[in-house]
């Protein structure tokens, strides 16, 4: 019998341990950490033994093969140990793949992969699809095979799960951008990280589709020294031959099958040039799937935004109050401001992950007419910003902050949380972060 170690006891870990256990598997389930009562609870429904707070190395190091947590880097001892033995270390979505032969439509990027795959998601279901969503967002794929499967799958990869995929094929691959990120886990290097996006073509066939955007330096460099059989689907937010999407003057034309169809940008749900970019390879993705392009056009038009993402809040007293506590790198920032019309009130800070301020200062200088600077340690937004801004002050809790925001804005102006950076100095999580800024604004 095989004997199947999941490492990681949350949501893609608990999922592979049922699948493996409905193949018929000897599985064993070990966390370093505490496993959430929920996951427990669906461990032992299905007789699985798991461990927490530690792992019992010969219980783990006799497996035939090991399910790691995309949140386990490589170099975790146990990891190592594995590697070592020589025992073959998959990710979840590497092993669900193996046991379905549902339509794999997976998303990658530095940013906008929730954004997207959320939005296409959308489309698909409202087209009618049996589909199901997975990876970084939803439920896990491996559970979802196990006990609910579905015609079609909508998937998030970070490069973390893309690292240990090998065999897995997405029939419709998108990869929104590469801009440096996590770095840390990559041996600093940044062809590492690209290597581990480009993961997400590995096994493409004639009859897979690969949709990438066309103007990103890194992917345009990189597919150079690619040889795939895909089909090719690059977008772009110009005109531009050979595109599959574009825009022109205001309307993105679609054009995957020699039939163009068109719809005004204006009419998209979420708007910003960052989300152009999310809709066009959501629509290309659903036009693979030959979704009717009057069901793209509705879906896209009543797309309600993700929370956290260039989130909405309220209008008060004339000022405008947007939630981009997800703006965890200095990318999805300058994509916020680039949305902006009217002056800003900009909250930035936490924790710096090695940030470069540069790329936004033209949008600061040109936007902002005050930065709140919200982290335990503010001493490099400072440096970085004083004189450039007519106001750059600090607040060291997130009332202070929204209630410094409410002082210095007027009629006319945006409050926009966008902070550049991670949130564990001051917050659980960006979407603590986030929340804490939407209750409190509404109760002003
Ligand atoms: P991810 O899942 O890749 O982190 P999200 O959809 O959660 O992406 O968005 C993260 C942040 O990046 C948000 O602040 C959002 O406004 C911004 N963003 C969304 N799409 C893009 C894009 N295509 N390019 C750059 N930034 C983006």
């Amino acid at each position: 019998m095989k004997r199947l170690v999941v490492l990681g006891g949350g949501e893609s870990g608990a999922g592979a341990a049922v699948l493996a256990q409905k193949q018929g598997m000897d599985v064993f389930l070990s966390d370093m950490g505490a496993i959430k009562p929920k996951y427990k609870d669906l461990l032992d429904r299905h007789g699985i033994r798991w461990e927490e707070g530690g792992h019992t190395e010969q219980l783990i190091l006799n497996a035939d093969e090991i399910v790691k947590s995309p949140g386990i880097p490589c170099e975790a001892p146990m990891v190592a140990k594995a590697m070592e033995r020589g025992i073959p270390i998959i990710s979840e979505i590497e092993f669900a793949g193996r046991y379905t032969d549902a339509k794999m439509v997976c998303i990658t990027g530095s940013n906008g992969k929730t954004t997207t795959t959320m939005l296409t998601y959308h489309i698909l279901k409202e087209a009618g699809l049996d589909v199901g969503l997975a990876g970084n967002v939803g439920n896990s794929l491996a559970l979802q095979v196990a006990e609910e499967p579905h015609e079609v799958y909508v998937i998030e990869l970070s490069s973390f799960q893309l690292d240990n995929m090998y065999d897995f094929k997405a029939n419709v691959a998108v990869l929104l951008n590469i801009t440096p990120d996590h770095l840390d886990r990559y041996d600093h290097k940044m062809e590492n990280y690209v290597a581990a996006k480009f993961r997400i073509m590995r096994n493409q066939g004639p009859d897979d589709v690969f949709i990438y955007w066309q103007d990103d330096p890194i992917i345009s460099e990189q597919l150079r020294h690619i040889h795939t059989e895909a089909r090719m689907m690059p977008f772009s937010a110009d005109h531009c031959e050979g595109c599959t999407a574009w825009v022109d003057d205001g309307t993105m034309t679609v054009n995957v099958d020699g039939t163009p169809w068109t719809m005004p940008t204006s009419e998209l749900a979420i708007q910003g040039l960052h989300n152009l970019y999310n809709s066009m390879a959501a629509s290309i993705s659903a036009s693979v799937l030959h979704i009717q392009n009057d069901v793209i056009r509705r879906a896209l038009g009543d797309f309600q935004a993700v929370e956290h993402r260039l989130e909405y809040v309220r209008t008060l007293d004339g000022v405008r109050w947007i939630n981009d506590s997800k703006a965890t790198n200095v990318n999805s920032t300058w994509y916020a401001l680039e949305s902006m019309h009217d002056p800003v009130v900009l909250i930035l800070g936490g924790k710096d992950k090695g940030n470069d301020y540069s790329e936004i200062e033209p949008f600061v200088r040109e936007k902002v007419k005050a930065i709140v600077c919200l982290g335990v340690d503010n001493r490099k937004l400072h440096a970085f910003f004083d004189g450039k801004v007519p106001v750059v002050t600090d607040a060291g809790s997130m009332a202070e902050c929204v209630q410094k925001c409410h002082e210095l804005a007027r009629s006319g102006d945006t409050v926009l949380l966008s902070p550049c950076c991670a949130s564990f100095d001051l917050f659980k999580s960006y979407e603590d972060r986030g929340t804490q800024f939407k209750s409190l604004v509404n109760s002003l």
